[in-house]
């Protein structure tokens, strides 16, 4: 494979981190992310195909990309992803290759994705409480959630790693019992602190849970330290100083961004590239694509994006400004 420029942004940041994200379509309505009608979906026809995604992807990774993360929207409700995991691997031995799902339909995909190539999955999951889950997701759909964690383990999607969003007043007296889980699994679970990126822009720094706070409520009951080996990833992980299996994450994007050593980069379903979730400009790759653009032509266009990236997101501050499209449509 032919070797680019990396893709370095005005402050020295390189991406090599990429999001793809397979449809804005989602079977959950999770409180925090979606309205319960749901959103107008993309038309079909300007949903990137597999073979597009594969194409804009390989440059990525010639310009240094590594990690590739397939998300959405739920990924799992667009057919096939194991074609399109296929179609990822053969791009490399040696990249990264996950997904983040809700786990519905994860306990009937993740044989087919791990023949396929894929390396390891992220599950959402909000509360270990049924009727809670519920209130969150507005799916009755705790014990699916939790059967496509225990298949995926099984078939070595590992290290399984669960996406938990702590919103105030609904789930943060959980954490504990989320670190009982960890300790029985040996699951890495993330606490990720409430952005504002819900459709029905409801989000007030009321409902922001510190990270700090959740950390702090699970060293109590079971002393943490920090995991020596931290990736360059936006979570800081924690080990049981007791030594049980398992580790404890925290995104703490809003009380203590990590922009500064952001590595990541998004493409959007429809063809988009973003070089930050709150990013107000996304640079077309579809048009370009379809009109024939050559693979140089479309590494400039990335090289652009991410040149512009910003120094950090504004939240909290006075001209903080919403992007145009809501988490599950610029995959999360
Ligand atoms: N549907 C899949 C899922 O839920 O895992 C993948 C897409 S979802 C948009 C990716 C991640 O974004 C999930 O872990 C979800 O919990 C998180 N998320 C969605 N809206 C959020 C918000 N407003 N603040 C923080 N995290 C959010
Ligand atoms: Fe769907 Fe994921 Fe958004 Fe929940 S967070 S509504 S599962 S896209």
């Amino acid at each position: 494979m032919r070797q680019r420029e990396a893709l370095v942004d005005g402050f020295g940041r390189i991406a090599s981190d990429l999001r793809v994200s397979v449809t804005d379509r989602c079977n959950f309505r999770c409180r925090y992310c979606m309205p319960p009608e749901g959103l107008p979906w993309m038309p079909k026809n300007e949903l990137l195909t597999y073979e597009e995604i594969q194409r804009i992807t390989r440059v990525l990774v010639e310009c240094g990309v590594r990690s590739l993360k397939i998300t959405g929207g739920e990924p799992l409700v667009r057919r096939d992803v194991d074609v399109l995991v296929r179609l990822l691997r053969a791009l490399g031995d040696d990249l990264d290759i996950s997904i983040t799902t809700n786990g519905y339909l994860l306990a009937e995909a993740a044989r087919g994705l791990k023949d396929a190539g894929l390396d390891r999955a992220t599950v959402s999951c909000d509360s270990l409480v049924r009727h809670r889950f519920k209130e969150m997701t507005l799916r009755d759909a705790l014990d699916q959630v939790l059967e496509g964690l225990r298949v995926a383990a099984r078939v070595g999607l590992t290290p399984i790693k669960i996406n938990t969003v702590v919103i105030r007043g609904h789930n943060e007296d959980e954490a504990v019992e989320f670190a009982k889980l960890a300790r029985a699994t040996g699951y890495e679970v993330r606490f990720i602190e409430y952005m504002p990126l819900d459709a029905q822009e409801q989000w007030s720094r009321d409902g922001v849970v510190p990270s700090a706070e959740v950390l702090a409520r699970i060293d109590a009951t079971f002393p943490l330290e920090p995991d020596g080996d931290d990736q360059p990833e936006p979570s800081s992980s924690f080990r049981f100083v007791d030594g049980a299996p398992g580790r404890i994450g925290a995104i703490a994007s809003v009380t203590e961004p990590f922009c500064a050593t952001c590595n990541r980069l998004r493409l959007t379903a429809d063809g988009q590239l973003k070089a930050c979730l709150f990013s107000l400009e996304e640079t077309d790759l579809r048009g370009p694509l379809r009109d024939g653009a050559s693979d140089d032509d479309l590494a400039a266009l990335a090289a652009a994006c991410v040149a512009s990236k910003w120094a950090g997101h504004r939240i909290g501050k006075k001209d903080f400004v919403k992007p145009a499209r809501s988490m599950s449509m610029i995959g999360g």
